[in-house]
């Protein structure tokens, strides 16, 4: 049930508080979550208030949760004042119970093609060291960017005056960052300047600036106090935990100093680089990022932020290397100097000499020919050197990702992650609205190409802002996955018609996650079947996802019921080790190559081959080429990957022979460690 509004003793004004809720985000409520909580709290009339023992914030600031500095395990209530109280309580309590959406931001499991960051280990001679931001290699000149200095007067004309012409510089600032997210392609940059126009609106952040516009200071002077003591506050919070919120400090810096521009009249200053160009910076605002000229940028590097940063995401994104928190040092290099930036390594060679340029072009170039090769040979099948054929098919949101994969040689999708569909709505969508979205991605595909489509699968870490779930002490354990849809058969059925509308158009497959026991797969056959028979679409298959240790356990049974399996590795891993998926301490321990969770991937494929079902991986692991082996050695024979990784895993599949891959599944099943794992699967790759 929803949590509980109950009338505090003392309450004035009608206030209704709900039950606590311990926070479950590893990093406190930061920017992206306090800002999608603050997009829910502003959709009631009531006034919010977001508690934390004596401490009380507006739950409708973003600027005002942040400052609350919480933990990971702090008890939050909300309360609410007005006619919807008991509502937004409920809708508030729930988000922040599921963690606002941050779950997934946790480091992956283990070394993907797309590696993430690593801590730099080692400085070489003339080489200034910092934490990989994203990998990869290149050689360029340096270009050193600061920050200009804006001047404003302190005082201003009339209160009025001073008010209206910040209420300009802030729409127009809105403007701006609205343009910019148009130009970025991608999600995680899109979040950032999102949460970007949520601070713009902060009520707390205009009430400090429209007080200091009363009495008698110029709106740009008054706006600087505001912004520049509310980003203080939070860079002022005590503790390591905060170390993510300091860095958020930076984003209302950067947002202020937007404003501060419009309101001086003064253009910030425009990173003009010329071809080749490694930047470097003290810190780089996601504006700074957003608006550079990426082709010819190679890389940068900044003295300020980790792993975590905004500007780490977005070089990811950006797919080119860069280091945060390098050494100050890096700060009085000359403009012009060559350098050699090795992302993986964290490391900034700045007095390369030759033989070192010339080594790294000859790496860079190995891995340009490799990728060109890959890229090459993509559309062509994968069959090992014994003749195995593999199918490679991917991992996609919506049809724009089921086109790049078909592009990149995909040979069909192997998990639609529905839930991504509508996440950005508040209300679930109609029959109608989801057909439309399932039958795009099936024409992307056509109708020889296969697509899994997983029916929703939300709870846990995932929250669906539609679908509010009740408050639960363990949601990775409660109501999740295919638990939600038989919880709320009318919505489930809606769904299953929806998709049911897509077949013909490529070849259809539905998939139910986080199957457990075999009455949930009975229960959800008979829902479908129900659907079936009134829509009289027949050529469906129907398959599990294994992502629970019951499963793996009982696939023989399991695989007289399913017409196929597909191992969701991320979920797997987390039940079999009882570790976390999202847990920043347990993230190297979480490991897919564990041998338990081997065993489990052996388990399943020995129960499908009794009864001729086909076993996909569609978890992280199969993107990992560590671990490509070992998985078709145990009898896997579809990967479905990451859609950037399908060329490379094809390649490596072409190279491998299926009699040594099984060869190798058998000795390493034996293992107990992961380290021992990893060392047979290393040595293996050489
Ligand atoms: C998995 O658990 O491996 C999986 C593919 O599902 P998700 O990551 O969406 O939970
Ligand atoms: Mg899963």
């Amino acid at each position: 049930m929803t949590p509980v509004a109950t009338a505090p003793e003392g309450a004035s004004g009608g206030a209704l508080t709900g039950d606590a809720v311990r926070l479950p985000i590893a990093a406190g409520l930061h920017a992206r979550p306090a800002a999608m909580l603050v997009a829910l709290a502003k959709k009631y009339q009531s006034a919010i208030r977001l508690l934390r023992g004596a401490d009380e914030v507006n739950a409708k600031s973003v600027v005002s949760i942040m400052s609350l500095g919480t933990q990971h395990g702090d008890l939050l209530r909300v309360q609410a004042t007005g006619a919807d109280a008991a509502e937004a309580i409920a809708a508030v309590s729930a988000l922040l119970l599921q963690g606002c959406g941050e779950a997934h931001e946790a480091a992956p499991t283990s070394a993907t093609l797309t590696t993430e960051p690593v801590p730099a280990v080692a400085t070489a001679a003339h080489a200034l060291s910092g934490v990989c931001a994203a990998p990869g290699l290149a050689v360029g000149r340096v270009v050193q960017f600061r920050q200009d200095v804006i001047v404003v007067a302190e005082t201003g004309e009339s209160a009025e005056r001073e008010r209206s012409k910040l209420d300009a510089a802030l729409t127009l600032a809105q403007q701006q960052i609205a343009a910019l997210k148009l130009g970025l392609a991608d999600a995680a940059g899109a979040a950032i300047l999102q949460a970007h126009q949520e601070l713009l609106q902060d009520p707390d952040l205009l009430e400090l600036a429209v007080a200091g516009v009363l009495q008698c200071q110029s709106a740009g002077h008054a706006w600087r106090v505001a912004f520049m003591q509310y980003a203080q506050r939070l860079e002022g919070l005590e503790g390591a935990h905060n170390a993510l919120l300091r860095e958020r400090g930076s984003d209302i810096r950067d947002v202020g100093r937007r404003v501060l521009a419009l309101l001086a009249g003064v253009t910030p200053a425009q990173i003009d680089l010329p071809q080749g160009a490694i930047l470097i910076a003290e810190e780089l605002t996601p504006s700074d990022t957003a608006s550079l000229d990426r082709s010819k940028l190679l890389g940068f590097c900044t003295t300020s932020g980790g792993a975590t940063s905004h500007v780490a995401i977005l070089a990811r994104s950006f797919g080119i290397p860069a280091l945060c928190g390098v050494d100050p040092a890096a700060l009085a290099l000359a403009q012009g100097t060559l350098v050699v930036l090795d992302g993986a390594q964290g490391l900034l060679h700045h007095r390369p000499s030759p033989a070192d340029i010339d080594q790294a072009h000859q790496r860079m170039a190995q891995q340009a020919a490799r990728r060109e090769q890959d890229a090459a040979l993509a559309q062509d099948a994968a069959v090992t050197t014994d003749g195995q054929r593999i199918e490679v098919v991917a991992n996609v949101r919506n049809a724009t990702e089921a086109r790049e994969a078909v592009a990149l040689g995909g040979e069909g999708v192997g998990l639609l992650r529905s839930e991504f569909l509508f996440d950005e709505r508040d209300t679930a969508p109609s029959e109608d609205e989801q057909a439309a979205a399932y039958i795009a991605v099936a024409q992307a595909l056509g109708p020889q190409r296969t697509l899994v489509i997983r029916t929703l699968d939300v709870g846990g870490d995932k929250p669906l802002p539609y679908l509010p779930l009740p408050k639960e002490d363990n949601p990775f354990l409660g109501l999740r996955g295919v638990r939600v849809s038989l919880d709320q058969p009318e919505m489930f059925r809606t769904q299953l018609r929806a998709i049911l509308r897509a077949s013909g158009q490529a070849r259809l497959h539905i998939m139910f996650p986080m199957i457990a026991t075999l009455e949930e797969l009975r229960a959800a056959k008979a829902l479908l079947a129900a659907e079936v028979a009134a829509t009289g679409q027949r050529d469906v298959k129907v398959g599990i996802m294994i992502e629970v240790p019951s499963a793996a356990l009982l696939a023989e049974q399991f695989a007289r019921e399913a017409d196929f399996f597909s191992i969701g590795t991320n979920d797997l891993t987390q039940y079999t080790l009882a570790m976390d998926r999202g847990h920043p301490k347990l993230a190297k321990q979480a490991d897919g190559l564990h041998p338990a969770v081997l065993k489990m991937i052996a388990l399943s494929c020995e129960g499908a081959a009794r009864h001729g079902k086909w076993v996909g991986v569609c978890g992280s692991l199969a993107s990992d080429a560590m671990a490509v082996p070992v998985l078709i050695g145990l009898g896997v024979s579809e990967l479905s990957v990451s859609v950037p990784a399908i060329p490379a895993i094809k390649a490596l599949l072409r190279r491998l022979s299926l009699a040594e891959c099984q060869g190798l599944a058998q000795e390493v099943i034996q293992f107990g460690t992961t380290a021992q794992v990893r060392a047979r699967l290393a040595a293996f790759a050489d």
